[in-house]
């Protein structure tokens, strides 16, 4: 194996969240409110299988045992399960999860996870089918749902659901979720909404600090998970009662890029350092042959010297990133 990929403040990478596209069929009124709408008079053209077999390549022989598949909605690309048999396939690719809206997952689950897919988190924002519409654009409640139970069927032990808390909407609905994860394997991430460039003042309205749920919690008996190599950020809770685990992603909170311990690649074949950075390192032109294998490790090594210790969202600095779509969130 060449040298682990490490960046000036020591922190090593093992985690690659590969984007595959920036389309999507949601409009969730955080990211992509007006729905998808391609770079005026841009065919867009995002990174092909052999680009990200060779780009997950370099990544597997620089230490990274784990990558996430994003976008935009990843299950929309109609090669979405040779993606994963692809990642899967690499030596060192340890687990290959996916990030997902979980429209395609009760007809295609069963085939991600012969593939390959080894986890899964699902977007799910609201337990309430009228407000989960509001909230993405999409009558589509019962179908994730039905997503999520095919994915235990197919044979995933825990499934992770994301939960962007909104203020004056999901987040007074904590004992809702709590019920729902009591006999049921599933870790529920609440993510406190982050303030992209495109974002209109719903970052005023509708921003909600993850503390007062993390000290409900507390009074009443969950208990803070100690964190594995791959957990990143969160901070995951659980009690003796419940199946489930509470897990809270709080990037205002100090300390969050601390253990930070991930690299992006844009669906365009960037490599991004921090969602929240100023500019991408190209990667694309040496995704072209096999050959090409040291150059890019070279180049994405010198690209990790760039890497701030921290992102500037408590100064309101959201850098060049329009909405997670564009980077993979
Ligand atoms: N389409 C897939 C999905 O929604 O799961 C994958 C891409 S989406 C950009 C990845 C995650 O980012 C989702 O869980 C979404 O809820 C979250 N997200 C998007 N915009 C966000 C924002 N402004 N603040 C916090 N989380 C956000
Ligand atoms: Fe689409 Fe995911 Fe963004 Fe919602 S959060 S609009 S599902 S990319």
């Amino acid at each position: 194996m060449a040298q682990q990929f490490e960046d000036s403040f020591q922190r090593k990478f093992y985690y690659l969240r590969l984007s595959i596209t920036d389309v999507c069929n949601f409009r969730c009124t955080y990211c992509l409110p007006d729905g998808y709408h391609p770079e005026q008079g841009k065919k867009p053209s995002f990174l092909t299988l052999d680009e990200i077999r060779r780009v997950t390549r370099a990544f597997a022989d620089c230490g990274t045992t784990k990558v996430r598949l994003t976008g935009g909605e990843p299950s929309l690309r109609r090669d979405f399960t040779d993606i994963i048999h692809t990642v899967a396939s690499q030596p060192g690719i340890e687990k290959v999860a996916t990030t997902t809206n979980g429209y395609r997952m009760a007809k295609h689950v069963h085939e991600w996870r012969d593939a390959g897919l080894t986890q899964i988190n699902v977007s799910v924002d609201s337990l309430d089918p009228r407000q989960f519409h509001q909230i993405t654009g999409e009558n589509l409640f019962h179908t994730v749902m039905a997503g999520i139970d095919t994915a235990f069927d197919a044979g995933f032990a825990q499934i992770k659901v994301n939960t962007v808390l909104l203020k004056g909407m999901n987040a007074e609905q904590l004992p809702q979720f709590l019920a729902w994860i009591k006999d049921r394997p599933i870790q529920l991430r609440f993510i406190e909404l982050m303030q992209t460039g495109e974002m209109d003042d719903l970052f005023q309205r509708c921003h909600v600090s993850g503390v007062s749920i993390r000290n409900t919690l507390m009074a009443n008996g969950w208990l803070l998970r100690s964190k594995g190599l791959n957990d990143g950020p969160a901070q995951v809770f659980y009690h003796p009662d419940y199946l489930g685990e509470i897990g809270l992603i709080m990037p205002y909170e100090k300390g969050f890029c601390s253990t930070c311990n991930r690299l992006r690649v844009s669906a365009r074949g960037k490599l991004h350092l921090c969602l929240f950075g100023e500019h991408g390192v190209e990667l694309r032109d040496l995704l072209t042959h096999d050959h090409q294998r040291e150059a890019l490790i070279t180049r994405i090594r010198g690209g990790l010297t760039e890497k701030s210790v921290s992102h500037d969202l408590l100064e309101g600095n959201t850098g060049m990133t329009p909405h997670l779509a564009s980077i993979g969130g």
